[in-house]
């Protein structure tokens, strides 16, 4: 890394430290004395995501994150454990090892996630995933979900719009499915 202001070639490290997923070291050029910092990352491989139709597109974290906001739009879940929930997936699928993920894959892994996160948005997501065949195996899902957090009878449950299901939110039990 060569000086940013005279371009020499050589300086020294004056401090270190540990950030996020590298290190952050702030040098010293041996020629005008100048400082700056320099960041090292781990380099990841690259992750290719296969889509339905076969095409290859390279992963893209932002686009996972554009999924999840829209899925947990108006839910009571900050942009931090939206965030976080990425890392997490983001973290899952490199520990898989493999350079080409089908997107089915990945929108189990969101939908197995959501789902004992907040379960309006883990519906939202798995129906535009068209993880339910059609509705009576939407409704069937949704009644075990209400199911398990109120006890009501799944004849009771009206099919009202996401927003206003009796479902409850913040639930930590999971489906005994
Ligand atoms: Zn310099």
């Amino acid at each position: 890394m060569n000086c940013p202001y005279c371009g020499f070639t050589d300086s020294k490290v004056i401090d270190s430290r540990d950030v996020n997923d590298g290190i952050r070291r702030r040098r010293q050029c041996l020629r005008c004395d100048s400082r700056f910092t320099t960041y090292e990352r781990f380099e990841r491989a690259s992750l290719f995501v296969i889509k339905k139709d076969g095409r290859r597109e390279e992963f893209n974290r932002e686009k996972l994150l554009t999924g999840i906001r829209k899925a947990c739009e108006k839910r009571p879940l900050d942009s931090n454990t939206m965030s976080r929930l990425v890392d997490d997936i983001e973290a899952e699928l490199y520990q898989m090892g493999k350079a080409e993920i089908p997107t089915r894959v990945i929108g189990d892994i969101v939908i197995a996630r959501l789902k004992s996160l907040d379960h309006i948005a883990y519906i939202r997501f798995a129906s535009v995933y068209r993880q339910f065949a059609d509705i009576t195996t939407l409704k069937e899902e949704v009644d075990s979900l209400a199911g398990d957090t109120i006890k009501h009878s799944a004849d009771q449950l009206p099919l009202l719009p996401m927003e206003e299901l009796p479902v409850q939110a913040k639930t930590t039990r999971r489906s005994r499915r």
